[in-house]
């Protein structure tokens, strides 16, 4: 056992699953840029207060936060979410309006660790800032729900709810009280706790003890003002109009406080139930006031990266890309020949790899064999005297052939195709 280690909930991702996060950023980010969303990358390390105001009576807030004092004497956290963060940047910055962004990266929550729950996690995400309309809910929706697609995830379910607005959201808060404070002995110990801090929150518990009670609570339909509704069911008319599937869940409050109206989910069908949120996001109001900024509407979601794959390995998609080069040079002159021929083949874009140390024929030709390569190309001697470059084909069986040095690119290239 080294003395070494990564902690408890933290990972190395090593080659070729790194290659395969490398991508899952790509594809995301050529679906979100595609819709006009500019990336933005804030620091990992924010003033503690950035997430304190958003988030106070969340979990992720007051137990999971990584905060520590810096060197300055100044309170910091690692980000435990990057909407928060996407706010203040908003608030610091002024951009015009509507702002539409992206991003990706990680994150910090000391959870328990368990498969799809780590300290530090992936999320890619978009947020939208200062335009409110029911067809934009809708496009970030469909940009998650079109990732998923291009993913190969066909055993996505889309779960949606609407909060309505603050005034009705406060009349069903104070409704599930009601509901919850009179049957508080049925209720679990936890569950007794969130519900002092918000009654919403308790919607969210997955504990047994809990179901019957949730089942039988207030829905918050009923108290829909007529905006809140028509928003609502503009919301499903534009998914409809999608052929974007979805199915209404009352109890999908989600974490953040500030949520109004739309709230949404992405549920991975085959993951475990307790951990099957791949993604969720919602309308938000309220969030860059909270941190100095004007009045601003907000909709955004962010999708788990981890959670994801899990999902991908499941359905057997969007598996590691092969890290293979598209040639392995073995040089038995010495190496100065490979390391010209690497050189080039690089420039001209080929993936190209050799051998160090100066090995023996054999030696290299394992190397070559284990790199991937569907092609050789073989100095020795007789070559360099020759000026030609040996082509062996290291995966069809084909036989070997010379090749003039001059004409090597030319040679290789059709060798791949
Ligand atoms: P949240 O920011 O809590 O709404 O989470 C959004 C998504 O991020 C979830 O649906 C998960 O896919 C992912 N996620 C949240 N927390 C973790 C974690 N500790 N480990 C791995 N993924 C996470």
């Amino acid at each position: 056992m080294p003395e070494f280690q990564t902690s408890p909930g933290m990972r190395d991702i090593l080659p070729p699953e790194s290659a395969r996060w490398r991508r899952f950023v790509g594809e995301f980010a050529a679906v979100v840029g595609a819709a006009g969303y500019g990336q933005v990358i804030p620091p990992l390390l924010e003033d503690l207060g950035v997430f304190t105001r958003v988030g106070e009576a969340t979990d992720i807030v007051t137990k999971e936060m990584y905060d520590f004092v810096d060197k300055g004497e100044r309170h910091v956290a690692l980000r435990p979410e990057q909407t928060a963060s996407v706010c203040r940047a908003f608030v610091q910055h002024r951009p015009t309006t509507p702002w539409k962004v992206w991003y990706s990266g990680p994150n910090f929550r000391y959870e328990k660790p368990q498969r799809g729950r780590y300290r530090q996690f992936d999320q890619v995400g978009i947020e939208v800032l200062g335009a409110d309309d029911p067809y934009l809910d809708v496009e970030v929706i469909a940009l998650g729900w079109e990732f998923y697609a291009r993913l190969g995830l066909r055993r996505v379910r889309l779960v949606l709810n609407s909060l309505g607005e603050p005034a009705d959201r406060a009349g069903y808060v104070e409704a599930l009280r009601a509901h919850f404070e009179a049957n508080l002995h049925l209720l679990s110990s936890e569950s007794v706790v969130t519900l002092a801090k918000n009654p919403l929150r308790v919607l969210d518990s997955k504990r047994e003890q809990d179901a019957p009670l949730i089942a039988s609570a207030p829905v918050i339909a009923d108290h829909y003002s007529p905006e809140a509704a028509a928003h609502f069911t503009a919301v499903q008319t534009g998914l409809g109009a999608l052929g974007i599937p979805f199915d209404i869940d009352g109890t999908l409050v989600r974490g953040l406080d500030y949520y109004r109206r739309t709230t949404f989910e992405f549920q991975g069908l085959t993951l475990d139930s307790a951990q099957n949120a791949l993604g969720g996001g919602g309308r938000y109001d309220g969030l860059v006031e909270s941190l100095g900024g004007p009045p601003t509407h907000g909709v955004g979601f962010a999708l788990g990266l981890d959670r994801t794959l899990l999902a991908c390995d499941d359905e057997g998609v969007f598996g590691a890309p092969s890290v293979a080069v598209d040639a392995f040079v073995v040089d038995t002159t010495g190496g100065l020949e490979a390391l010209r021929i690497t050189a080039e083949l690089r420039a001209a874009g080929f993936r190209a790899d050799r051998a160090y140390e100066g090995r023996s024929m054999k030696s290299q030709m394992k190397l070559a064999d284990r790199s991937g390569a569907p092609i050789a190309l073989i100095i020795g001697s007789n070559e360099l005297d020759a000026g030609t470059v040996v082509l062996r084909p290291l995966r069809d069986g084909r036989d070997q052939y010379a090749v003039p040095r001059t004409e090597l690119l030319d040679h290789l290239t059709k060798a791949i195709t």
